[in-house]
């Protein structure tokens, strides 16, 4: 039978009796790095074999653990730190036992995202995953600040700054959050304007592990009718009412021939 089995996100403390329980009776433990898991493994006192099973051998390993699996053996699946399968290797493992046949479980833990979406306070009624962020994503950022619900993702340190900068260009009124070395000593969440935490991690450079949330809502010009639209694109931007209708229909995913219609009716 495989388990797969939640693992702390920072604070050693963070597991339940029945992750230990299973860790200790395994006959395997599968690993994405086994040299993180030995710090768990070291601070309960569960002396295990471990095998790596990481994105770069999975294809590889996946025959020999079903085999495995095939013949009874209880094996544990864990990735370096949280739920195993969320953006973390497991996933095509999960699928094999299903079309196999074989039997899995899975021990509820700590999973990032979803110990974020509890810090920032946003919605929790409606919420989509998105893994990392995109890189230079602007079209797909559009989308994500359409979305009714909270949006989380991943972000490195290193890029925070430039996505809120994005971010902050495309609603600056937007509610985001910053959950940062969640569990760990240093553990912060900061909510705010794009431009306030921008302001914040310009003066204070980010470091360590990072979820952004972004609260739902709608992009200002989906706020607005579509007469209010090109009336403001006329007015911002100086150009005329054809030239309007085509920025209009870029802006709200519409036909033009729809919207100079509605502009003429
Ligand atoms: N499977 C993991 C989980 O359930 O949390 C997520 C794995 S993903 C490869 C790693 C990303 O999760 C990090 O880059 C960071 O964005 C987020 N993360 C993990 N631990 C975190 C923590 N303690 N605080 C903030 N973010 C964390």
């Amino acid at each position: 039978m495989l388990y797969l089995v939640a693992t702390p996100i920072g604070n050693l403390e963070d597991i339940g009796k029945r992750a230990l329980a299973c860790l200790e009776s395994c006959e395997l433990i599968l690993c994405e790095d086994t040299r993180r898991t030995s710090i768990l493994l070291n601070r309960y006192g569960i002396h295990k074999s471990m095998a790596p099973f990481h994105q770069f051998n999975e294809s590889k390993a996946l025959a020999r653990v079903l085999d495995e699996l095939r013949g009874g053996k209880e094996i544990a699946l864990v990735s370096d730190a949280g739920t195993p399968c969320i953006n973390d290797p497991g996933l095509g493992l999960v699928q094999a036992c299903i079309e196999a046949s074989l039997p899995f479980t899975a021990i509820p833990g700590p999973c990032s995202p979803i110990q974020a979406l509890l810090l920032s306070g946003f919605d929790t009624a409606q919420f989509q995953f998105i893994g990392f962020l995109p890189r230079k994503g602007q079209k797909v950022l559009r989308k994500l600040l359409s979305y009714p619900g909270t949006t989380i993702g991943f972000e490195s340190p290193e890029r925070l700054v430039d996505t809120l900068e994005e971010l902050h260009t495309l609603d600056p009124q937007r509610r985001v959050a910053v959950a940062r070395e969640m569990t760990k000593t240093y553990e912060e969440c900061r909510r705010g304007t794009a431009s306030e935490l921008i302001a914040h991690f310009k003066e204070h450079r980010p470091k360590g592990e990072i979820v952004l949330l972004i609260s739902g809502g709608k992009l200002p010009e989906e706020e607005l009718s579509l007469d209010e639209l090109l009336e403001l694109l006329q007015e911002l931007h100086g150009i005329s009412l054809k030239e309007a209708i085509k920025l209009a229909a870029k802006l709200k995913h519409l036909p033009k021939s729809a919207v100079y219609k509605q502009a003429h009716s």
